[in-house]
């Protein structure tokens, strides 16, 4: 089963189709404070990260990837920060 990114009104899937968007996937960070601000970020009641969560790229800037190597890394300390939540679109908009 493939995995589903775990933020909010999100449907992308980690499938080959996805992944030729250019859309990659990458696990809540292991370090337990920067988790809980991943966690934090996607506003879900309750929701606690497992090892095998994901996001997607879509919810990170462009400058929060290392896209040096091979393989499309976060930046250590990375902090997803793009949900498009209706309800915070405006403020989301005037802040950044
Ligand atoms: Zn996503």
């Amino acid at each position: 089963m493939p995995q589903h990114c775990a933020a909010n009104l999100c449907s992308n899937r980690r499938t080959v189709d996805v992944r030729t968007r250019g859309i990659t996937f990458h696990k809540f960070p292991k370090d337990k404070n920067v988790r809980k601000k991943w966690e934090a970020t996607l506003q879900r009641e309750g929701f606690t990260a497992s090892d095998s969560s994901v996001l997607c790229s879509e919810h990170f800037k462009q400058e929060d990837f290392d896209r040096t190597g091979q393989i499309v890394r976060l930046r250590d300390g990375a902090i997803p920060s793009i949900f498009s939540f209706p309800a915070d679109l405006q403020r989301v908009g005037v802040s950044s």
